[in-house]
């Protein structure tokens, strides 16, 4: 038996909808106020009847089909009954598997490396609770709450793994490439705030099975799975049982706590919803929903490798970021130059956002579009301008969002390849650095010191090749 086994559960948005799952409110709640995006079916008004959003079976079988699951042909909904003020009905809506298949998606492998396959035992698609807002600080310690219905009744999937990941890294490894899937499909948002949740259980040594509750993104489930082993771990160490028990993830204190017991038990009573007929899914289903899928993130690296000619890791770092991936396919619309888009892209794009990554929508938001990226490399590409002063008027149009040409027109910065400017100015650095001209006609360093300073004085703009032969040519002048 591994020493550390980790399961997670789940929970995704299906923001791509624009309704909820079983009624005509709107499925993007973000932007209302507290209780207006709400209807008699989902603040769960007696004799309302919920009809089923055909878009979220769509929807939740492509992300079945994604990660690697059977849809069966039948799928049913099931009543969890649970009192807590966030669920208007006084029960959820979910799916649940008693009498064989009966949710979306059942029996998957999800590949997480080439040696490593994570199961997923199903995933189901049921309805978001409302929100909770505590009026006070920690959830520990309020008195008082208010509750907000906007996003009750929302679509969202849930995905419950096998305990097979043996580290945190590998948790990491598979929520990242997960988030990367969801956006592939272009179903789940998982960037939006507050649109993933994560459950974790995490045991050690074949001990009892902790589980943690509400962790509210990808990003602090490794930190709180850390924690916990490190807890259970010193319990181990100390002779101390860890007890089966739930826990909450606290992300401003950065520990797991015990959650109280009595709100934990519960008896959901499931029972299939007798206002939801069994959905058969037809035979033809499967294969039209495959039909119907974008691109997902394996094929489109292999593409980028086989198409565009990119190198592996060049490719995974654009897939990595789909928004960037999509960027440098919009600019290869406007300038098919696959690997100098590319290389421009990693590196010095790349190293003028970096400190901006927190801000998650920096490609829609920024100045800079594809028509200037690809402009500014073609540029590169026809020896009109330097790297470096390619990154400085990127610089500038990230401020302006003026068209390079514009601005390397404005401020002087073509290269300069005019024969009789670069001559001058190999002249005059001649007159100024003796010393360093005697040492060039047997010291190489010395010709690019020269060189440098041939660069300096064109402020960066010398065509460096036309310099370097001007310079050598000088120099065998002054020799004979
Ligand atoms: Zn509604
Ligand atoms: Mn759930």
């Amino acid at each position: 038996m591994s020493l550390v086994m980790i399961g997670l559960e789940i929970h995704a948005q299906v923001t791509a909808l624009k309704s909820k799952l079983f009624c005509s409110c709107r499925g993007n709640y973000r932007d209302f106020k507290p209780n207006t995006n709400i209807c008699a079916t989902c603040s769960g008004l007696p004799g309302t009847l919920p009809v089923i959003n055909r878009k979220a079976i769509e929807y939740s079988a492509m992300i079945s089909i994604a990660l690697g699951c059977k849809v069966p042909n039948k799928v049913m909904f099931y009543r969890k009954n649970y009192f807590y003020p966030d669920l208007p009905k006084n029960f959820q809506i979910t799916q649940y598997n008693v009498y064989g298949f009966s949710s979306i998606g059942v029996e998957g492998i999800f590949e997480l490396d080439d040696l490593k396959k994570i199961r997923i035992s199903r995933i189901q698609l049921e309805e978001d609770p409302g929100r909770i807002a505590y009026v006070d600080s920690g959830m520990n310690v309020t008195n008082s709450a208010l509750i907000d219905y906007n996003r009750a009744g929302v679509a969202l999937i849930e995905i419950v793994t096998e305990p097979e990941f043996t580290n945190p890294k590998e948790v990491r490894l598979f929520l990242n490439k997960l988030s990367l899937t969801l956006q592939h499909l272009g179903v789940c948002d998982t960037l939006l705030e507050g649109s993933v949740r994560c459950d974790a259980n995490v045991s050690l040594k074949g001990g009892n099975k902790v589980e943690i509750k509400n962790i509210n993104s990808f990003k602090e489930v490794e930190k709180a799975i850390n924690y916990e082993i490190t807890r259970q771990s010193s319990m181990y160490n100390r002779n101390i049982k860890v007890e089966f028990e739930t826990r909450h993830w606290d992300d401003r204190k950065k520990i797991t706590f015990k959650a109280r017991s009595k709100e934990e038990e519960h008896d959901y009573r499931y029972f299939p919803e007798p206002d939801i007929p069994v959905i058969v899914l037809g035979d033809g289903f499967v294969s039209n929903i495959k039909d119907l899928m974008p691109e997902l993130p394996l094929q489109r690296f292999n593409r980028f490798v086989s198409k565009y000619k990119l190198s592996e890791h060049t490719s995974n770092i654009l897939i990595n970021d789909k928004k960037l991936a999509d960027f440098f396919e919009s600019i290869l619309k406007i300038h098919f130059s696959p690997v100098e888009i590319a290389n421009f892209l990693i590196t010095d794009f790349k190293s003028l956002i970096e400190d901006d990554v927190e801000n998650i929508d920096y490609l829609t938001n920024m100045k800079v579009k594809p028509e200037h990226i690809g402009e500014l490399v073609k540029m590169i590409e026809e020896n009109k301008i330097s790297r470096i002063t390619a990154k400085d008027i990127l610089i500038k149009i990230f401020d302006s969002g003026k068209l390079p040409s514009e601005i390397a027109n404005s401020t002087n910065s073509f290269k300069i390849s005019d024969e009789k400017i670069l001559i001058d100015a190999v002249e005059s650095v001649f007159n100024t650095e003796k010393s360093a001209v005697e040492d060039a006609q047997t010291n190489h360093e010395a010709i690019n010191f020269l060189l440098g300073k041939v660069m300096k004085f064109t402020k960066g703009r010398a065509d460096p090749k036309i310099a370097m032969r001007l310079i050598n040519t000088r120099l065998n002048k002054a020799g004979t």
